[in-house]
C-alpha cells in the first residue's frame, strides 16, 4: 500500500492504515441511511461508496511530524484484544510493520492524542507481552480529556468490556498519562477543540502552520456522506442531537477556514476540503 502523506505548512501528516473495508451496507453504521439514498450522492463514487450506494470505511492512525515533535493520533483497534464486536476481536493486523515501513520508530513518538476512547482509537497504545499489556509508545505522553477518561472507566464503550483495563490502565500505571482540557492549545500550532456528542469528552485536532490549516475530525464525522447529510447519526453516537449540532458547527468551520480536513474513518482519499453545497456541504478530496 502506498503511504499517504499531506503537507500543512511545516507539518507533515502521514496515514498509517490498519484496515479498510468496502461495500458495507450503510445502515450498518448509519441507521437513517440506506444504499438507495446514498447512491443519489453520486460524487461519493468511487472513492467513498460504490455505484449501488454501499459505503467504505477505514481505520487509520495519523502521524503528525513537526520540527522536534512527533504526534500520533488515534492508534486504532490493536492486536489480540478481546472484543465483543467480531471484526475487532483478536485481530492480527500488520499495523506496526506498516508504521515502520512509513519510516517511524515507536520510541520516536513523543505524544499520543486520542480524539476519544472508543476501542478503535486506543488499541495500539498497548501490546501483549508475556500475558501483560504494556505500553507501545514508551517515550510518549498520552493525552486524555477528563470527561472521556471517566466515561471510558465507567464502561462507556457500548457492549465492549475491557477497553480501559487493557488499553488505558497500563498507560496510567506506567506514568505516561496526562489529562488535558477539551479546548486547549498544545503548542506548535496544535489545538484541541471540544466536539462532543459522539462521546462526552470527544475532541478534534486543528493544525495551524505558516497560514495553512488542517482538521483531524475524529468521530464527529465518519463518512463523507455526512457532509451532505449532517443529520445522519452514526450508530455509536451517544447523544444523537448534540452530535448533529457538533457536525454542523465543525463543518461550518472547516468550510470557512478552507482547512484540509482529514476524516479519521474516511477511506481511499481521506484528506480534502469541505465546500458549501445547498444548505450543507460536499467533500472534495485532495490528491
Ligand atoms: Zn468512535
Ligand atoms: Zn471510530
Amino acid at each position: 500500500m502506498t503511504v499517504q502523506r499531506w503537507q500543512v505548512g511545516v507539518a507533515t501528516i502521514t496515514s498509517v492504515v490498519e484496515d479498510e473495508i468496502h461495500h458495507i451496507p450503510p445502515e450498518f453504521f448509519f441507521p437513517d441511511a440506506n444504499a438507495a439514498a446514498v447512491a443519489t450522492h453520486d460524487w461519493l463514487v468511487p472513492d467513498y461508496a460504490d455505484a449501488s450506494g454501499n459505503i467504505a470505511l477505514r481505520v487509520q492512525a495519523l502521524v503528525i511530524d513537526l520540527p522536534g515533535r512527533r504526534v500520533l493520533v488515534d492508534p486504532c483497534v490493536g492486536n489480540g484484544k478481546v472484543r465483543a464486536i467480531p471484526f475487532w476481536h483478536m485481530q492480527q493486523y500488520p499495523f506496526l510493520e506498516r508504521f515502520a515501513e512509513a519510516g517511524f520508530d515507536t520510541a520516536s513518538v513523543d505524544t499520543v492524542l486520542h480524539t476519544h476512547l472508543h476501542a478503535d482509537h486506543v488499541g495500539w497504545d498497548t501490546q501483549l507481552v508475556e500475558d501483560a499489556w504494556v505500553p507501545t509508545f514508551t517515550n510518549a505522553r498520552h493525552l486524555y480529556t477528563e470527561r472521556e477518561l471517566k466515561w471510558c472507566k465507567a464502561g462507556g464503550n457500548p457492549g465492549i468490556d475491557g477497553v480501559y483495563d487493557d488499553s488505558i490502565a497500563p498507560i496510567v500505571d506506567a506514568g505516561l498519562a496526562d489529562i488535558v482540557d477539551e479546548d486547549t492549545d498544545l503548542g506548535d500550532g496544535l489545538r484541541l477543540e471540544s466536539s462532543t456528542g459522539h462521546t462526552p469528552g470527544h475532541v478534534s485536532l486543528w493544525i495551524e502552520s505558516m497560514g495553512a490549516t488542517a482538521l483531524v475530525t475524529g468521530d464527529f464525522l465518519h463518512h463523507p456522506v455526512q457532509c451532505e447529510v449532517p443529520a445522519y447519526g452514526e450508530v455509536g453516537d451517544e447523544d444523537v442531537e448534540v452530535a448533529r449540532a457538533t457536525r454542523r458547527r465543525m463543518l461550518t468551520r472547516a468550510c470557512e477556514t478552507g482547512a484540509l480536513m482529514i476524516g479519521t474513518h474516511f477511506p481511499t482519499r481521506p484528506a480534502g476540503h469541505v465546500v458549501a453545497h445547498g444548505d450543507a456541504w460536499r467533500f472534495v478530496p485532495e490528491g
